[in-house]
């Protein structure tokens, strides 16, 4: 089964191995995975598609078939409330379900202790009381082996009274460590006898001030996974040269519950944007955006208050599909997978971002007439709507051009352009104020070509623009998002001061004042339009209130990245 409607179920190196597992009825055929973010920040779009792979899978494979939603909380100096709540809300909104399989690592604290005792007694564990200097000078390189600590070969009643004051919280922080005892000369320098346990003095979001040594995420991580019985345990590529010492744990242990294996897919890397959430934070605290849901942010919150639809997310995530290699996608793919979908389900209005006043010079003064215009022509249901139509209107002013380049079919002096819906007008006159700046055109409409009517031996008109009546018009307020950043890739472009802030685009926000039919005025926040000939927008879902809508650009209709000038 597919994330995506009617769509068929994807295959990826992934899918097929645990295909292959579960037609080897290993595991009785069951598919448990997890995903297990850190609460430490707001999901973005590389998490979605983590999400997708894993809370996919276990539709795919349904009935046999779970996704856990794991709190990776072994960190409490980073973690916060309202990072659970965010990612919860997340998750929902793209539409997947955990059902009663909420988990939080730091749960099994407890259980994580009494492994690691268990490991101290096996004589595979030992409390090192080397400085973080010294550590870190005798693991060695690629090219030379570590060397062993002096505290390597303590007993094993020794390492047991240590790590129990550890935990009593009879050190300072940094004072010693509980590392696992596996191979000084490794080349994975992973084995180099990792750390699993730290002091630190530190209040805990769930647990309070109980704890004051806690779980290394390479030791927490495969035990949480081996306690809630996963069976495929599924990362991005930074954890494969982890994966010796998640096998070494979950064979060292004894007692658990089952026996995961991971495996390791590329992270979604996209242009234009920065996606580690150490940087999205720097980011917020730094207040180069509105916060974490700003809609020029690639977090998931930050999507969707620009308009994305979890639909186009997922479709997306679908269409790059999984790879053993890093790769980078361009954000236009993305983009196109929203425009997919707004455009099966947005409606259609009339905006006029950048106004201009257009005089019918011949239509009768005071009268108001009524197009009838389908919401949506890809979807029948959706019905119809009257928009009004009068003597004086707005047109964008990028539809005029008093010096017409070669192509430009739309408005201007004494050439002629057709009102989308309506009929053609010829303009007869540019009005401008004293600065030399346009402020109307004064036009004739021809009434034999209205919509319908092909008056014969007439030249085609090669242009239509849109439009709306000035006396009907509604101000709002329009916010025309861009990219974030001016160049496809800030953070390798940052070189070595690595300020990636320094390519933000000061365009990525222009707000308008713009004229929209009045269908609109009151417009419920959170909904999709499409503005004709213009792009996606979507009413805010924090600043819009119906009769005072207020739009954020979604996406525009064709590929269009402006760049500061
Ligand atoms: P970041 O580097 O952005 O801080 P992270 O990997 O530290 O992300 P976690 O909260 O630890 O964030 O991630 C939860 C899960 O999401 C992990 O399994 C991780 O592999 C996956 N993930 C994170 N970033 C991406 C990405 N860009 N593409 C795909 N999966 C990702
Ligand atoms: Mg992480």
């Amino acid at each position: 089964m597919s994330v995506v409607p009617d769509a068929p179920a994807p295959l990826d190196f992934i899918r097929e191995m645990i295909k292959e597992d579960v037609d080897a009825n290993r595991n009785d055929g069951w598919v448990i995975t997890r995903f297990p973010p850190e609460p430490n920040g707001y999901l973005h779009i590389g998490h979605a598609k983590s999400i997708c792979l894993n809370f996919g899978l276990s539709l795919q494979f349904a009935p046999n078939a779970r996704c856990h939603l794991r709190f990776d909380d072994t960190n409490p100096t980073k973690e916060e409330v309202e990072y659970v709540d965010s990612i919860k809300e997340d998750v929902k909104w793209l539409g997947f379900d955990w059902g009663d399989h909420l988990f939080y690592a730091s749960d099994y604290f407890e259980k994580f202790y009494g492994f690691a005792v268990q490991l101290i007694e096996k004589g595979l564990a030992y409390v090192d009381d080397q400085t973080p200097e010294q550590m870190r000078v005798s693991r060695g390189t690629l090219t030379e082996p570590g060397k062993p600590s002096p505290d390597r070969d303590r007993s094993v009643a020794e390492n047991i009274d240590l790590f129990a004051r550890m935990k009593k919280g009879e050190f300072k922080e940094g004072a010693c460590v509980l590392r696992a005892k596996i191979d000084m000369a490794s080349p994975n320098l992973n084995l180099r006898d990792p750390v699993i346990y730290r002091i630190l003095h530190a209040h805990h979001h769930r647990t309070g001030d109980a704890w004051c040594i806690y779980p290394m995420y390479d030791f927490a991580h495969p035990l949480s996974d081996a306690l809630e019985g996963i069976t495929h345990s599924l990362c991005t590529l930074e954890f494969e040269h982890h994966r010796p010492l998640y096998e070494w744990l979950i064979q060292s242990v004894d007692g658990l519950p089952s026996k995961p294996y991971q495996r390791e897919f590329a992270r979604l890397n996209l242009t234009y944007t920065v996606m580690s959430k150490r940087k999205l934070l720097r980011l917020v605290k730094d207040g180069l955006v509105s916060g974490w849901d700003d809609p020029r942010m690639p977090t998931i919150s930050g999507i969707r208050r620009r308009g994305y639809t979890p639909v186009a997310i997922r479709s997306f995530c679908e269409t790059i599909g999984l790879t053993k290699y890093p790769g980078l996608t361009d954000l236009a793919l993305l983009e196109h997978c929203v425009r997919e979908d707004l455009n099966r389900c947005a409606q259609r209005v009339y905006a006029v971002l950048r106004p201009i006043r257009v005089v019918l010079t011949n239509y009768p003064e005071g009268k108001v007439e009524f197009v009838e215009l389908a919401n949506n022509p890809e979807d029948e249901s959706s019905g119809k709507r009257l928009v009004p139509l009068s003597r004086t209107l707005y047109i964008d002013s990028d539809d005029f051009m008093e010096n017409p380049s070669a192509g430009f079919f739309r408005l201007s002096p004494g050439g002629e352009v057709r009102l989308k819906y309506a009929f053609c007008i010829i303009c007869t006159e540019v009005v401008k104020d004293e600065g030399g700046q346009v402020v109307e055109l004064r036009c004739t409409y021809d009434d034999a070509t209205r919509r319908g009517v092909k008056p014969e031996g007439r030249p085609k008109v090669k242009g239509t623009i849109h439009w709306v009546s000035a006396e009907h018009a509604v101000d709002v307020e329009v916010r025309l998002y861009d990219r974030l950043f001016t160049v496809a890739q800030p953070e390798a472009d940052a070189g070595e001061d690595g300020d990636f802030t320094k390519f933000m685009n000061p365009a990525s926000l222009e707000v308008v004042t713009a004229k929209i039919e009045p269908s609109v005025k009151e417009a419920a926040p959170g909904k999709v339009y499409q503005f004709e000939r213009v792009g996606y927008f979507f009413t805010d879902p924090k600043d819009s209130k119906p009769g005072n809508p207020v739009f954020n650009r979604t996406v525009t209709l064709k590929d269009s990245f402006v760049k500061a000038k």
